[in-house]
């Protein structure tokens, strides 16, 4: 079972690539939702509604501890910010957001992810954040114009862009690999 965090964003196009995967996603709203999950993704949106919503349900200590105990996770683009150290605080690192511009802003790229075979990632950046400053457990796995926009810590995973967008599904792969490995 691998629970989307569906307070806000585009959590839909994640649990679509999920289920083409052959796993089942769950919609998570509530701390309950977050019980027995083998992995979790917390998609893009705006960070700034996804925190007033977080405190709402009480989630950000059930998230906290969800990671602690090792379960893989996929943040992707405002889910990449509230992985970080202003928000959940769970990876070691800054996300500056909006860091490419506002919407006119927005792209796609190709980007070599480490971890991932097969050619370069296909990527669409959406008034997206890099990552402005990382601790020692950091792994960058992949950049733009030197800006780090994957990385690694541990069992979570997280990146600027917005792979479900693109019918990127190598990363929810590496995922649900992450949740075998794990298992
Ligand atoms: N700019 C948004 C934020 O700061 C993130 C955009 C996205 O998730 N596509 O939360």
């Amino acid at each position: 079972m691998v629970g989307i965090l569906a307070l806000q964003g585009g959590f839909e196009a994640h649990a679509k690539i999920v289920r083409s995967l052959g796993a089942t996603p769950r919609e998570v709203r509530v701390p309950a939702d977050l019980e027995g999950l083998d992995a979790l993704i917390i998609p893009g949106g705006e960070s700034t509604v996804m925190t007033l919503g977080i405190e709402r349900e009480g989630l950000a200590e059930p998230l906290r501890a969800l990671v602690r105990a090792g379960t893989p996770v996929l943040g992707t683009c405002a889910g990449l910010i509230m992985l970080d150290r202003d928000h959940l605080d769970v990876l070691d690192i800054s996300a500056r957001r909006n860091a490419f511009g506002r919407q006119l802003k927005s792209f796609e790229a190709d980007v070599d992810v480490a971890g991932v075979d097969g050619g370069p990632v296909h990527a669409v950046f959406i008034r997206a954040p890099w990552v402005s400053r990382h601790g020692p457990e950091v792994e960058v796995l992949g950049s733009v114009d030197d800006r780090p926009v994957a990385i690694r810590q541990g069992n979570v995973i997280a990146v600027s862009f917005h792979p479900e967008l693109a019918g990127e599904k190598r990363l929810h792969e590496l995922l649900l690999a992450m949740d075998r490995a794990a298992a």
